[in-house]
């Protein structure tokens, strides 16, 4: 059990309760909304009265309201500040390339993912879930508040709460386009009693591709402040749980809860999470030795053995000052300020091979073309098929309803131009069904003379695939790209889905 550094009583309850599962078991990334709802575990609801209820395995509580409940000894010593669910394996996902560079139990900064490289846009979606009684309605200009600071913090922007920490290069914007294509606000707006006490399966039906879009849903978040998942869990990009959920009192600029908690830094935290960092206590002290793997998986921010709240002029659980200033710790929202450089470079790591089509533009990267099979045809697009056993298929979705399947030997060409551009990417999703042996779906690039395999899948669930073609696929009017299927057996095919090729 860690300690924080809480009061003494404080810390006495909290051993009392040290066989509840702080740490999150196993979440099933398909039911459920906030963590621990399989367990029923906690639950926190808000009564048509204002009043909320907050049941434990100590028992049942009646607060007069949130800002009573949020100064509660129920939110410390259940860590509701987050509900980021805590894993202890790496969801068996992190198995590709430089995936290995942020995956769930290690980091490796390397100067590739350096913020200077360029920047990483991102289009979010926020649903506001709201009660008939009014409560959760917050205004399309408190939203904009929050992704302002979203970008303040990410980008240490001058000026600002978040000029004191790392310019991580990552801006966030209110998407302009929906996923059917019309123009939009970024924001829907849903009234639900249920929904807003999050509760009921209202992801599905709310959701927006969660492979291009990152998904914010304001309500009361379980009586967390917020919380989110990882995308090194597995299972968890292109799901519909897939996004983050903040406590709408605490969500936007001065926001109704009011300090400690109100200037945006609960979002601030989950983005985080959502782009693959861990508590800067997770795990706790770790070792000095080895800080690229245990801990946070992050060297340049100090040990810390468990959360620090409020804000305190010194805390030292492991021999060194705590990194309380930091946005991975529970602390109050002016407290926080900083990522550290290599934070900065693993959620950017993240981006880049966990997330890849989130991001759309990017002060360098432009789509040359994309094609997620949605016309239910591959003419469409452009590809040039072998035979009558490359189809479209329902069940080779990856996102929307229809995706590109290659049965047995097979396969599909695209031709495109690259001229102006110095480097060609190509991301894609795919996975492979009744492969047997080495067999495996290839991607290849087309050098002029033959064809050259730059990438693989043999996973038999989708997998996200990040790769650069080789040099020579730059500035080229003629650029080919094929997938080809290597498994001959009867009843095997590949699919792949949501194929998007970036220049810069
Ligand atoms: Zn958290």
């Amino acid at each position: 059990m860690k300690l924080s550094s809480l009061t003494a009583h404080l810390s006495v309850i909290a051993l009392l309760f040290a066989a509840a599962p702080v740490s999150q078991a196993q979440h099933d990334a398909g039911a459920g909304n906030a963590p621990g709802d399989g367990e029923s575990r906690v639950s926190v609801l808000e009564q048509d009265d204002g009043t909320i209820v907050a049941s434990d395995p100590s028992g049942t509580y009646l607060y007069a309201s949130w800002n009573v409940y949020f100064a509660s000894p129920f939110f410390m010593r259940n860590k509701m500040r987050c509900g980021q669910p805590f894993l202890l394996s790496d969801g068996g996902k992190q198995t590709y390339g430089s995936k290995n560079d942020c995956s769930y139990s290690s980091t490796n900064p390397k100067s590739e993912y350096d913020p200077a490289v360029q920047k990483f846009s991102i289009p979010v979606v926020v649903h506001v879930l709201m009660h008939t009684n009014g409560n959760g309605a917050i205004s399309d200009a408190m939203v904009q508040s929050q992704i302002d600071i979203l970008n303040e913090d990410f980008m240490a922007l001058p000026g600002t709460n978040g000029s004191p920490g790392s310019d991580c290069q990552v801006e966030f914007y209110l998407a302009t386009v929906d996923p059917n294509g019309n123009a939009t606000t970024g924001i829907t707006r849903t009234t639900n009693n249920n929904w807003y006490n999050d509760s009921g399966n209202y992801k599905s039906s709310l959701y927006w591709n969660t492979n291009k879009y990152f998904n914010i849903y304001t309500n009361t978040a379980s009586g967390y402040l917020g919380y989110a998942y990882m995308p090194q869990q597995g299972g968890v990009v292109g799901n519909s749980i897939d996004g983050v959920v903040c406590n709408w009192r605490a969500f936007g600029r001065n926001s109704p809860y009011g300090p400690p908690y109100n200037q945006g830094r609960t979002t601030t935290h989950e983005a985080g999470h959502y782009l693959g960092l861990f508590h800067t206590f997770d795990n706790g002290c770790g070792t000095t030795s080895a800080c690229y793997s245990s801990g946070d998986t992050i060297c340049d921010t100090n040990r810390e053995s468990g959360p620090v709240y409020g804000c305190p002029g010194n805390s030292n659980t492991c021999s060194s000052q705590d990194p309380f200033h930091n946005y991975m710790d529970y602390t109050d929202d002016l407290c926080m300020y900083e990522f550290t450089p290599e934070q900065a470079r693993r959620l950017r790591c993240t981006v880049e091979y966990w997330r890849p089509n989130l991001f759309t533009s990017g002060g360098g990267s432009t789509l040359i073309f994309e094609d997620d099979f949605e016309s239910g045809d591959y003419a469409s697009g452009g590809w040039v098929t072998q035979n009558g056993k490359c189809r479209i298929h329902k069940k080779s979705a990856y996102s929307g309803a229809w995706g590109a399947r290659l049965k047995r030997l097979t396969n599909v060409e695209k031709t495109f131009s690259t001229v102006g551009f110095s480097q060609v990417r190509v991301n894609y999703a795919a996975m492979v069904t009744n492969y047997t042996g080495t067999k495996k779906l290839l991607l290849q690039w087309f050098d002029g003379t033959s064809w050259v395999t730059v990438d693989n899948v043999q996973s038999s669930t989708f997998a996200n695939q990040s790769v650069f073609l080789p040099a020579g696929a730059e500035n080229n009017p003629n650029c080919r790209i094929r997938f080809k299927s290597k498994e001959k057996t009867k009843g095997s095919f590949a699919s792949f889905d949501d194929v998007a090729v970036w220049g810069d």
